[in-house]
């Protein structure tokens, strides 16, 4: 048998029935280049031809079935724009009325009563009779020995392809084309025996086959199961062996003393005691400091859970250790609200903490970029203003970024490499995000987890509300505030360029300043087309309890900590994605009262908007919501997995594909234990395929 290799890279428009039109479109609509490509363009649904019914079978309520048999009469009825044909199809067991309204004239020429065909469509019940409307119609003798009496897979097309004639059908009869071509062709193996015994794997060939025109149910699915399987091996592949290797080549600073400082912080500093998740995870942060290879770790959390203190107590570690830190956060509100709570403390105990974002100018920038590379800052705290090339340490051993979904790879590279000997590295995520999520975007890190929230915390009660209750909304708020409370109210800004987003935000804040300041309240407005100096000063009447409301766009989203506000209305909250709603709600119960959030939508609301507030209202449990976000959205629209520079999934998904995922994974460890550069003999199949995948992902830069 000849190899599949080189025929799998023939161009797409050499393929029978393409042509270099056909193939042009092909290319920009759907990125498929070569037969490889098209055969990796998976179906996204089947319908089932697996089974021929007789007319005498039909009952209520069937979905689109298949009928053999002829046309006895083909009849046009009505005229002008209600011209349908009407047959009547007939087998050994009755008849069925068959209707056209589009194509009449050319579907009654080409309709042969000599001929037998094959209908596929849904039979309907009209006046005690069934009939099918517009059905897929073949001729018996056409409908190819090859796949006949198989799962008919349906493609998504796109609107230009099916102006040039390319909709799912035709691109199914391309792959049956190409199944054919490759029918003696033989496929290279993938994946060891071991795993192919172990999981009952199809072999490739079949699976490939299997999955466009699969046999029946139960071969499409061992079929999905085997690609899955492959597809998500290869990912964990990637992310693990790089991680291996980096294992392997860098040395970390070991971190051997845990010295005065911490001692002096945990002692003296603290006002609280440490949960047991935070005393954990400080654990693991030191071992892992310790053993001389550079940490790479995520830290995730709830919102308030108090990763914030953990970040500090590491920094300590590395300040005690003799190295400079440096914790980068998303925005200039965060970074100087970090700032001002680090700072105090810090200074307290001699340290030298600065901070550097893009408003920072003139010669006080030049004093801190002078400074930081002298040695003579201990903390720099900062924006993305700490990535670029003029920012450099002396020696830099400890870097923190927070709310890590804001950045991608590229940026967490950019500062590991302001050292020579590598920076430990510990990156925060602002709300939970599911396992399987984290095992693929962040993958390559070892994780921490947060799971318990400070004691005393009361859980925030959540209340979904339309815009006809906005008065009794309105009184609750003025009721807290009387209390002695503060509130946000949030409006959605969803494009920061949106001139539409700005009008719904100054439109509310007019409303909210009628409502409210006859009573003497008064009112702070951050959005991010202010100045940053400008929103800083609202944010600080805020916190000073100055004013009792403040009214902003999602600026406040992350980490701004007002413990006195226990209100949080949202406005236009079917707008907000869940990470969002669970984000901003995190703005309060960060003090001792209870504390409330409200969810002010209009009336209808889709299918989803309606699961996200039910979602909201029903539980305050971050990791409980990031599943559900994933469900609703799918891993493509959760923030990081665009900028995660993953392997693109073709087939399997993570939100429904979680086990697959854990045995892909367990699969990859145990073959990494065995073998970490991946050179043995055996391996040469998975380390090929590996570096195929690898140079593929570089031409997928080619498509977008
Ligand atoms: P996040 O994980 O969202 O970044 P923070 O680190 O900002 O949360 O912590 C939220 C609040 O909880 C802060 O005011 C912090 O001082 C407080 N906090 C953190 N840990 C504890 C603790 N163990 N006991 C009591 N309060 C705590
Ligand atoms: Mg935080």
């Amino acid at each position: 048998m000849p190899s599949s290799l080189n025929i799998l890279l023939t161009s797409i428009e050499y393929l029978k029935g393409v042509g270099p039109a056909k193939g042009d479109l092909l290319k920009k609509e759907v990125g498929i280049y070569t037969f490889n490509d098209l055969l990796n363009y998976y179906p996204y649904r089947y319908i089932d031809k697996t089974h021929l019914y007789k007319i005498g079978e039909i009952k209520p309520d069937m979905p689109s079935i298949q009928l053999k048999g002829r046309f006895t009469k083909l009849i046009e009825q009505g005229g002008g724009r209600k011209k349908r044909l009407v047959g009547t199809f007939k087998d050994d067991t009755g008849r069925i009325e068959v209707v056209w309204f589009k194509g009449v004239s050319w579907i009654k020429k080409s309709i042969k009563s000599s001929e037998e065909y094959i209908l596929f469509g849904k039979p309907t019940l009209y006046k005690n009779q069934f009939n099918i409307t517009h059905p897929d119609i073949e001729k018996a003798e056409d409908q190819e020995e090859q796949f006949a009496n198989h799962l008919f897979p349906l493609y998504h097309t796109t609107e230009k392809m099916k102006a040039k004639y390319i909709d799912s059908k035709a691109l199914s009869k391309l792959v049956k084309v190409l199944l054919l071509e490759l029918k003696e062709v033989s496929f290279e193996e993938n994946l060891t025996v071991q795993i192919i015994d172990r999981y009952k794997l199809m072999t490739r060939k079949a699976a490939v086959f299997n999955i466009h025109f699969p046999k029946n149910e139960n071969q499409q699915k061992r079929a999905s199961f085997r690609l899955k399987f492959e597809e998500l091996f290869f990912i964990q592949l990637n992310l693990l062996s790089a991680k291996s290797y980096r294992k392997r080549k860098y040395k970390g600073h070991p971190f051997k003393t845990v010295g005065p400082l911490f001692q002096d912080y945990f002692e003296h500093k603290l006002d609280f005691d440490l949960t047991n998740a935070q005393k954990r995870v400080i654990k693991e942060i030191r071992k892992d400091m310790l053993l001389g290879h550079q940490m790479n770790r995520l830290l995730q959390g709830d919102v308030g859970s108090g990763k914030t203190i953990v970040a500090i107590m590491s920094i300590l570690i590395a300040i005690d250790n003799g190295f400079q830190t440096c914790l980068m956060a998303p925005t200039e509100i965060l970074a100087a609200q970090h700032f001002k709570s680090i700072s105090m403390d810090l200074f307290s105990l001699g340290l030298k903490v600065e901070i550097l974002t893009g408003s920072i100018k003139g010669s006080k920038r030049d004093e801190i970029l002078q400074r930081s590379a002298a040695g003579d800052i201990d903390l720099l705290i900062g924006t993305h203003a700490l990535l670029e090339e003029k920012v450099k340490f002396k020696k830099l051993g400890f870097v923190v970024i927070d709310e890590q979904h804001r950045f991608g790879v590229v940026q967490r590279s950019k500062l590991i490499k302001k050292n020579n000997i590598p920076p430990h590295v510990l990156v925060m995520t602002a709300t939970p995000i599911p396992r399987t999520l984290a095992l693929t975007v962040y993958g390559d890190l070892d994780t921490s987890v947060i799971d318990e929230m400070p004691p005393g915390r009361k859980s925030i009660k959540t209340f979904h509300r339309t815009n006809a209750n906005r008065l009794r909304v309105f009184g609750f708020i003025k009721e807290q505030i009387e209390l002695g409370f503060q509130a946000y109210i949030v409006y959605p800004l969803i494009e920061e360029s949106s001139k539409l987003d700005y009008a719904d935000l100054m439109d509310g804040y007019e409303s909210v300043c009628r409502a409210f300041q006859k009573e003497g309240y008064k009112i702070s407005v951050a959005h991010g087309r202010m100045k940053s100096e400008d929103k800083e000063f609202e944010m600080q009447r805020f916190f000073k309890g100055e004013t009792q409301i403040m009214v902003a766009t999602n600026v406040i989203e992350v980490g701004v900590n007002v413990p006195n506000a226990n209100i949080m209305l949202i406005e236009s909250a079917e707008r907000f994605g869940l990470a969002q709603l669970h984000q901003l709600r995190g703005r309060v119960g960060r003090g001792a009262a209870q504390s409330y959030c409200v969810l002010m939508t209009k009336e209808g609301l889709s299918k989803d908007s309606f699961m996200r507030m039910k979602t909201m209202t029903e539980t305050n449990d971050g990791f409980k919501i990031a599943e559900v976000d994933l469900k609703l959205r799918g891993p493509g629209d959760i923030t990081g997995t665009q900028q995660s520079g993953m392997l693109p999934m073709k087939i399997a998904n993570l939100a429904t594909d979680g086990r697959i995922l854990q045995e892909a994974r367990r699969s990859v460890v145990d073959l990494l234990e065995e073998d970490p550069s991946i050179s043995k003999e055996k391996h040469l199949g998975i380390q090929k395929y590996l570096k195929k995948l690898m140079t593929e992902q570089v031409d997928w830069a080619r498509i977008s």
